[in-house]
């Protein structure tokens, strides 16, 4: 029998593991001040914590367990919530005893997968945190081309258990991304433009929904919950797998980035535009605008998953455009890329994001676009993410997922190693963000912050909001899913 010291609600705890790890047992936890989902005050017995705990398989944390700190911690370091207790679930009997609490308490109540919300959401002060870091688990079938995914896995998980088959999806840019999160959201990534977004690839989910029912949604069983889900977000239930399909992929990409001086930003940003719409749609695209250690530069990052020779072919143009500072582009991993930006945009740094989608991309906006770059200092940084192709492929009312019809996506993100002048430098992200906005139609849930209101979430799923607020009705009438791109289970 193992022995572990807990230490929570100011009180130190001894618990105990019966034999085989199972349950962790805490003996004399003591009440706990707790938040409820409307906001009061709450006080949770000892003793249903002690009963939650003898419920999991996996460990209840409390202020001051071992891990707590840890594990409360989310990618945004602005965000420094402090839930009252975390449920670290270990599968889907976890996740259901853990969402049974939460309801029966009324607890506030957070999600989290791979804690990149940018806004947040995924923790809480005082609440519930249902941890799903335990549940990381890919397993890839070759013959059906299918991927089953545990919902605490991040992206670079499944890049690598796909690649070993020379199999892929389309997953996100950053490779600690949790899939989940993304997923429900939609997904954007390097191969979206040749097999659409990672939640139109997502053939069937498992979810525990409010009432503590383990579900399973696809386009036979509860197929409405399966169309909310793919790019509703985390508003329905806890997600416990998704399984994906898969495509057959050369694991070795045509790409990398091509640099030009940012004297050449106007130019470079024209052409961009003039052939990003009909490129093939095993080309991605992704400029930016960013500082490097000699100066400002704007780059084009390329993903060519096709043929090499055609790829070296028809980005001939590009790479001769100008006057580049460097060109990287050549065969490398499809895994090697989707790491990249792993380490520039790594967990624990603080972070102030904005985004929106273009249906067009006119000279005098790319002129606005590249102002606004010169205005802003160092640790700025303005990004775009290529549309069309197979993202257009599924009619906006097919998913929850409204933006199909976009040429890009374009963002800005403040990256700070600390707190120093955060205040000071969010205003002026802020500002900048209101001189590009006016370019924008829609935006990208998955990057919603606070300032975004139910009216904004309503304008943007556009028909669809409707069917998700009946949706959400019917799946979570209490709105226990509430910290995510939230939907109201009525409207007004
Ligand atoms: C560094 C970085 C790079 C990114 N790159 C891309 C990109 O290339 N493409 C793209 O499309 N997006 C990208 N995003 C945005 C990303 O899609 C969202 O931040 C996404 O929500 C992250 O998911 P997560 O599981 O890591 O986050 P979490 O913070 O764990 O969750 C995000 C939201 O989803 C909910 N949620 C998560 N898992 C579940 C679940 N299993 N069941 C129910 N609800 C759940 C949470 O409650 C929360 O509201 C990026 C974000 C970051 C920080």
């Amino acid at each position: 029998m193992k022995r572990r010291q807990f230490v929570g609600a100011g009180l130190a705890l001894a618990a105990t593991w019966p034999l085989r790890g199972f349950a962790a047992v805490l003996k004399s936890v003591g009440d706990l001040p707790a938040k409820t989902l409307a906001g009061g005050d709450i006080v949770l017995r000892g003793s249903s914590i002690e009963a939650l705990a003898a419920s999991l398989r996996g460990e209840v944390l409390l202020a001051g367990s071992e891990g707590y700190d840890r594990t409360r911690r989310v990618w945004n370091a602005l965000f420094d919530k402090k839930p009252a207790l975390i449920a670290r679930c270990t599968g889907a009997a976890d996740v259901q005893q853990a969402v049974n609490f939460a309801r029966q308490h009324q607890l506030l109540t957070a999600v989290r997968a791979g804690g990149h919300s940018l806004s947040g959401k995924s923790s809480c002060d005082g609440g519930l945190m249902i941890d799903l870091q335990p549940m990381q688990g890919v397993r890839v079938e070759p013959e059906t081309r299918r991927a089953y995914l545990e919902s605490g896995s991040l992206l670079g998980q499944l890049d690598h258990e796909c690649a070993a088959f020379r199999l892929a999806t389309t997953a996100g840019t950053v490779s600690h991304t949790g899939a989940a999160g993304l997923t429900l959201g939609g997904g954007l990534g390097r191969l979206g433009r040749r097999f659409g977004l990672a939640c139109d690839n997502a053939v069937s989910f498992d979810i525990v929904t409010a009432d503590g029912r383990f579900l399973r949604a696809n386009d036979k069983e509860n197929p409405d919950l399966y169309w909310g889900l793919r790019g509703g977000g985390g508003n329905f239930g806890v997600v416990t797998s998704i399984e994906y399909q898969l495509h057959d992929m050369d694991p070795v990409i045509f790409g990398g980035t091509v640099v030009w001086p940012l004297d050449q930003a106007r130019d470079v940003l024209r052409y961009y535009r003039d052939i990003a719409a009909d490129a093939p749609e095993v080309a991605n695209l992704a400029p930016d605008l960013h500082w490097e250690p000699d100066g400002p530069v704007i780059a084009i990052e390329v993903c060519w998953s096709g043929d090499h020779a055609k790829g070296e072919a028809w980005l001939k143009k590009l790479r001769a455009f100008g006057k580049p500072k460097r060109d990287e582009i050549a065969p490398m991993p499809y895994v090697t890329m989707q790491s990249g930006g792993d380490e520039i945009l790594g967990p624990g740094k603080y972070y102030h994001l904005k985004g929106g989608f273009l249906t067009q991309l006119k000279d005098d906006g790319i002129d606005l676009i590249v102002d606004a770059f010169k205005r802003m200092p160092n640790w700025y940084l303005l990004f775009f993410d290529h549309g069309g192709g197979a993202y257009r492929r599924m009619a906006p009312a097919a998913t929850a997922y409204p933006n199909r019809d976009t040429l890009c996506m374009i963002g800005t993100i403040g990256i700070w190693p600390n707190k120093d002048g955060i205040e000071e430098n969010t205003a002026k992200m802020r500002a900048n963000w209101k001189e590009l906005a006016p370019l924008t139609k829609g935006f990208y849930t998955n990057l919603a912050d606070s300032d975004v209101t139910m009216a904004g979430y309503r304008e943007n799923y556009g028909a669809n909001f409707e069917r998700l607020v009946a949706l959400k009705a019917k799946y979570d009438p209490q709105n226990l899913f509430r910290l995510n791109a939230n939907v109201p289970p009525k409207i007004g």
